[in-house]
């Protein structure tokens, strides 16, 4: 099956918004065995947009479309596709009454702009959004297939998980693709490239390797009639990475480290508080960015000098004979933070962000310690200086390193 994806909206052509929505898209398409051709980005304009329904009809099997279902003036994807197909859009008065009820419940009326939501043509169906105003719209006309689903990533998420991919898959039968990625951290790209090259350059299962600001990632590409059958392709070199480079995975798919920390802990049912200087507080957001870290998370302190770190507790003299920056204050820190905060595991991070070195350090060095009162994981990192490298980097490193102090003492 062929298909394009359409992020609509002039915002995404002005630069001012990212369309992340078709990279999303995109990435959910090989496990359904539909193959993406074309991804295009289309302002909000009736003529350009119906001009493009028309061309991704002839072109394509399927279209996927975010964006232009508001209610605004210039959110024209219904009317295009009602041009495009030459049909009427008739108002829907369950659809009406819906959105009048939406808005009662968040006490005020609905405003009539947002009636147009309510529209339809008779080649199309809605795809109901329980968190927001705007309803998808899954049109069908001579065997191919338009869904549009509203911009807002939090919305149509989830009425593609629960909605348009189990339609899908039920439509498509003909071949899947599984993907299997895999996590490390710790080795470079090359190192990790040659441990496993014997894979590289097969084109079924396709290995791929990529960098990413969490480690090198392998990525285990599958293609067979049925997702057993790919999951059968995928297990010999899935068994191989684990076999040579099993220390150094951290995580799978999906997975962040903040996530798979925070896993661990709550699987063995442990607490952790933070104190970060040269992160800035990155190190907590991350943490802080996952649901249930509420259960597992104590507390963070941001320090960015040596007065702000005695303040939380870590002894001057350690700091005054080894530095702010050094192995020893990280050291320190950490156990003082899981004390002063009575938490299981205490983590700390330290570092020279820039602009330039610090008490005669480069810009790019950090050190990071995990404890929990007996054992310790240390570790110095020397980064690109680059201060969003090292936000981005640096926290990462300690929650990875978090996560295998808790998996080594488990
Ligand atoms: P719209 O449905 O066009 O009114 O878009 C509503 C909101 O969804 C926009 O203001 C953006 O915040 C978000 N949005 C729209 N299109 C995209 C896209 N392609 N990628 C990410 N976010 C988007
Ligand atoms: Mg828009």
């Amino acid at each position: 099956m062929k298909a394009e994806i359409m992020g609509i909206g002039t915002e995404l052509l002005m630069g001012e918004l990212t369309d992340t929505n078709s990279s999303w898209i995109a990435s959910r398409l090989p496990a359904l065995g539909i193959e993406l051709r074309w991804v295009s980005i289309i302002g909000d304009d009736l003529a350009r947009l119906t001009e493009a329904f028309k061309r991704g009809m002839e072109r394509s099997d399927i279209i996927f479309t975010t964006g232009g279902l508001g209610p605004t003036q210039d959110d024209l994807t219904r009317e295009a596709i009602a041009a495009a197909f030459g049909e009427t859009p008739v108002i829907q008065q369950e659809v009406v009454d819906d959105l009048e009820r939406y808005f009662a419940a968040r006490g005020g009326p609905m405003p009539q702009h947002n009636i147009k939501q309510a529209n339809l043509i008779p080649s199309a169906r809605f795809v109901p959004n329980p968190n927001g105003t705007a309803p998808g719209w899954w049109a069908e006309r001579d065997g191919k297939i338009i869904i549009c689903l509203p911009g807002p990533p939090a919305e149509n998420h989830s009425m593609w998980e629960d909605q348009v991919e189990p339609q899908l898959a039920e439509l498509i039968e003909d071949e899947v693709t599984i993907t299997r990625n895999i996590k490390t951290f710790g080795m470079s790209e090359g190192a990790v490239d040659e441990i496993v090259s014997e894979f590289f350059g097969v084109e079924n299962p396709y290995l791929g390797i990529y960098s990413k600001a969490d480690g090198i990632h392998l990525r285990v590409i599958a293609r067979a009639k049925d997702s057993q059958a790919a999951q059968v392709m995928i297990v010999p070199v899935e068994e191989a990475i684990h076999e040579r480079l099993g220390e150094y995975i951290w995580g799978y798919d999906d997975d962040t480290p903040a996530q798979a920390a925070g896993q661990s802990l709550l699987e063995n049912g442990l607490t952790v508080a933070v104190i970060e200087m040269c992160t800035g507080g990155a190190l907590t957001n991350s943490i802080t960015d996952i649901p249930d870290s509420l259960t597992y998370f104590k507390g963070g302190t941001v320090a960015y000098d040596g007065t702000a770190l005695s303040a939380g507790g870590v002894p001057a003299e350690v700091m005054e004979k080894h530095g702010v920056v050094s192995q020893e204050t990280a050291n320190a820190m950490a156990e003082s933070v899981r004390q002063r905060f009575n938490a299981d595991l205490g983590v700390a991070v330290t570092g020279v962000p820039g602009p330039g070195e610090f008490e005669g350090k480069p810009l790019g060095l950090a050190y990071i310690t995990v404890t929990d009162g007996k054992k310790t994981r240390e570790m110095e990192m020397r980064l690109p200086p680059r201060r969003v490298t090292i936000k981005r980097r640096v926290p990462n490193q300690a929650l990875i390193e978090l996560r295998r102090l808790v998996e080594e003492t488990r």
